[in-house]
């Protein structure tokens, strides 16, 4: 089979929720991926950010043979031997009490928002059922109906509601609109925000934002609640997109690159006084917590620690940008981004191509990447990116560039 028939293989038997690049892909290792037909492509996208450490990274795949042959699955109903380790190695490394695990980003961050309104209800005392959560517009947490529920974006609300009440949105990057909500609500328990807005077309706020957000949420007794299921582990050139400030949130998301891409293993932080509100029965998952995941995330996280892979994102991410400043002005007006999760604008086409068409070229030339939006294209490589395939794709987007005037 060619590249051609596993297409039409999904598109005859899937649903068509995604809109993929036609790339068949086969194979990955480290910053490359390789399609059925062996062309090899540089991967600038990572899989949205959770393939931090490169593909298949060998510990990882150790680490998956090692235990996968032991024990992968016991449910919560009993205890296993990893699951007490990777809690705390993954709270003494973050700052926390105590971690509860889930699988993919949405559930953590929908379990962040339960243990906000338990807190909102318990702690803050709240009246019953009139807890509010705010949240910035441009958020992307998933597409459950919680999620979209907080969703200012139509393609992910239109014709799914009703939706679940007791959200609220404000203009992100904007510290005033978030204190005049929290100083005229009392019923807000939280605010759940992410430190740069990955979907959104990798918007970076103004320094401060994250400061003021803590001193605000601090003044008006409201949690903090960071959503790093993108930013986090490293891709932004600190362990944590928050360590740019030195900030510390009450609740911290934590997902995709947790596991390195071997599977969903996602995680929220925070200390007794929120978590400790849940009692048996009220929160749960199958597979939350199993231990091949613990497994799996211990490693992920020790080998973003041992291969000082923030460092490199800083390093890799600063050179990045400052080659992508150099391509021609009026094809590309804007570049953005921190660390390794960056986003270039394009200048509108007159004859009305797009983002997408410019993947599609830089598709052709060996580098995958997505847009987001109708103009903007993300650009986010494993983190193990070295200077010599950071300039060789640049020079790669640059002549895709070329090739469309
Ligand atoms: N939060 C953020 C900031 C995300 O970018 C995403 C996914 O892109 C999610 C949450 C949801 O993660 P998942 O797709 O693993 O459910």
């Amino acid at each position: 089979m060619i590249s051609s028939d596993y297409i039409e293989l999904e598109n005859k038997y899937g649903a068509f929720n995604y809109q993929p690049l036609p790339v068949v892909l086969e194979r990955g290792e480290g910053i490359f991926l390789y399609d059925v037909e062996g062309r090899k492509y540089y991967d600038f996208l990572s899989a949205y950010s959770a393939v931090n450490q490169g593909h298949c990274h060998p510990r990882l795949i150790d680490k998956m043979c090692e235990q996968s042959s032991r024990l992968t699955l016991t449910s919560r109903a009993f205890h296993h031997h990893l699951l007490g380790r990777f809690e705390q190695y993954a709270c003494e490394m973050f700052g926390f009490d105590r971690l509860l695990p889930m699988n993919t980003g949405v559930e953590a961050c929908e379990t962040a928002i339960k243990l906000c309104r338990k807190w909102g209800y318990l702690n803050k005392k709240i009246a019953p059922y009139a807890v509010n959560i705010l949240f910035a517009n441009g958020n992307f947490w998933g597409r459950s109906i919680a999620a979209i529920s907080s969703s200012n974006d139509p393609d992910s609300y239109t014709d799914f509601g009703p939706f679940v009440p007791g959200f609220s949105l404000i203009p992100y990057n904007d510290l005033q609109a978030l204190e005049d909500v929290l100083s005229s609500d009392p019923t807000i328990a939280g605010f759940m925000v992410e430190p740069i807005q990955g979907e959104a077309g990798v918007i970076v706020p103004d320094e401060g934002y994250l400061k003021g957000v803590r001193r605000l949420c601090d003044q008006y007794r409201v949690l903090f609640i960071a959503d790093e299921v993108q930013t986090g582990i490293g891709r932004t050139g600190k362990m944590l997109a928050c360590d740019h400030e030195g900030v510390k949130p009450d609740i911290l998301i934590l997902g995709k690159a947790l596991s390195g891409g071997m599977m969903p293993v996602s995680a929220v932080l925070c200390n007794d006084e929120i978590m400790l509100n849940l009692k048996p029965g009220q929160h749960g998952s199958t597979y939350g917590g199993n231990p091949l995941g613990c497994a799996i995330a211990m490693e992920a996280l020790q080998i973003v620690i041992d291969e000082q892979l923030p460092e490199n994102s800083e390093i890799m991410g600063q050179l990045f940008r400052q080659q992508l400043q150099e391509l021609p002005d009026h094809r590309v007006s804007h570049v953005r981004g921190k660390g390794l999760l960056n986003a270039i604008d394009i200048v509108p086409y007159d004859d009305g191509r797009t983002a997408k068409d410019v993947c599609l070229q830089l598709m052709k030339n060996g580098v995958l990447a997505k847009q987001t939006h109708k103009h903007t294209i993300r650009f986010a490589p494993p983190l193990c990116i070295q200077k010599s395939d950071v300039m060789d794709a640049v020079q790669l987007i640059r002549q895709s560039l070329l090739q469309m005037e």
